[in-house]
């Protein structure tokens, strides 16, 4: 019962984004989970943290993570739960399957959904001690399309430093399948039909002010550079081996 609805919302999802003319390549998407939303469903609530505030000391720290996590993230939840009401969206409807036709919603919507989907796949994709890096399928794709670990991150990177103003740097998985490096502006993502890059996003970096400021003030370049050692590879690969 629950497998059948869920396979019937990331059909849904996918056969949108189809629709919106962005995935060419999801002709499976109604028999099996390699969809643009994959196993993963994002629901409207927060999803508990991880680990502790305290945890990604000292890259980052405990007031950040708190304020980030019970105020920022919090009321993107809020205002998507309000949005969702609003414009008459089931909540049982997947933030996935919202982002995938956002152009047919509110601004606040598509604001506080991007909101909402960007931070919980942020939690994820970063745990205490995280360092080592990709394996498997993800290092072998990895080095094909940018030649070394060493120089995605150092395309990343720089994806994320010359992001103005507040938005995300990703990594993410195009319609061809084919590894991509790009950011975006405020909480848009590449899940989004009106997003310039488009596909599913593995990893995400936050590069708001309010993710960094408070420990790293305007040097966002060294909070990147520390981010990279809280990276969790293993949520990364398994979002990569899910599509
Ligand atoms: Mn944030």
């Amino acid at each position: 019962m629950q497998r059948r609805k869920f396979i019937g919302n990331i059909s849904k999802a996918g056969m949108a984004v189809a629709a919106a003319g962005s995935f060419t390549g999801l002709e499976s998407c109604s028999s099996s989970k390699k969809s643009s939303g994959g196993p993963f469903k994002t629901s409207f609530a927060q999803a508990p943290l991880p680990y502790r505030y305290d945890a990604l000391e000292t890259m980052i720290d405990t007031k950040t993570m708190e304020i980030h996590y019970t105020k920022h993230a919090a009321a993107y939840s809020t205002n998507l739960i309000e949005a969702a009401k609003a414009e008459g969206v089931s909540d049982k409807t997947s933030v996935e399957e919202i982002l995938a036709k956002i152009s047919k919603y509110s601004p606040k919507m598509r604001n506080n959904g991007g909101g909402h989907y960007n931070h919980e796949l942020f939690w994820q994709c970063i745990k205490p001690n995280g360092e080592g890096g990709p394996s498997g399928q993800l290092l072998t794709d990895m080095e094909a399309q940018f030649t070394s670990v060493a120089n995605f991150k150092s395309q990343f990177s720089d994806a994320a430093k010359t992001r103005f103003g507040s938005g995300w740097a990703w990594l993410y998985v195009d319609s061809q399948k084919k590894l991509k490096i790009g950011s975006s502006p405020n909480q848009d993502n590449p899940l989004m039909d009106v997003s310039d890059i488009k596909g599913f996003p593995l990893l995400g970096l936050d590069v708001w002010e309010h993710a960094y400021y408070l420990k790293y003030q305007n040097k966002r370049a060294d909070y990147i550079d520390n981010w990279w050692k809280i990276v969790n590879w293993d949520y990364v690969q398994k979002r990569y081996a899910a599509i």
